[in-house]
């Protein structure tokens, strides 16, 4: 079994703990994601300056040091551009800003980035297509704990449908 990781953005309020049941969601996503290697660029940096300038934000920290605000908004999300690779070595500390609260006041609930880059293209997203069983195994728990336990923050922004279309994408 994989070591669970520990999640250390130095933009984290202090005293932030998971309960057990998160906890156990997050030891799927991490025994899923944790041995996928980082790669040497998260984007395509000979496509556009602007990959250039994604590939630097998500190399800057070590995965699970990165902060809410490297993973930047609707407007200005470095997941668009980054490989599947990249985005699978990233997930144990993705999962971890999807199932936190709305705690960055300056920026949105970060679910709201990820639940569209699990719904993009609907079943043919490429992430579904990229993932092996146990990865598809722990974004399905992910998806389930947050409709349950993020059911106001979901209301909150509006997504329950963004939320109800990922689950039955990879819940199958
Ligand atoms: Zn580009």
């Amino acid at each position: 079994m994989a070591k669970t990781l520990t999640w250390q953005p130095d933009d984290l309020p202090q005293g932030f703990a998971w309960d057990a049941e998160a906890a156990q969601v997050l030891r799927l996503v991490d025994e899923a994601f944790a041995p996928i290697e980082r790669p040497v660029h998260f984007t395509n940096v000979d496509h556009c300056s602007e990959c250039r300038e994604h590939d630097e934000e998500l190399k800057a920290r070590p995965r699970m040091a990165l902060r809410r605000a490297d993973l930047g908004h609707e407007g200005w999300d470095p997941l668009y551009y980054t490989s599947a690779q990249g985005v699978a070595h990233l997930m144990p500390a993705l999962a971890r800003f999807t199932m936190a609260p709305d705690l960055w006041p300056d920026l949105d609930w970060y679910a709201g980035q990820m639940a569209f880059h699990l719904t993009h293209d609907g079943p043919d997203n490429r992430l579904l297509h990229s993932f092996d069983a146990a990865q598809k195994a722990a974004i399905a728990a992910m998806i389930a704990w947050l409709l349950v336990n993020r059911a106001e923050a979901i209301a909150h922004y509006g997504s329950q449908d963004d939320w109800r279309q990922a689950a039955s994408i990879w819940q199958n």
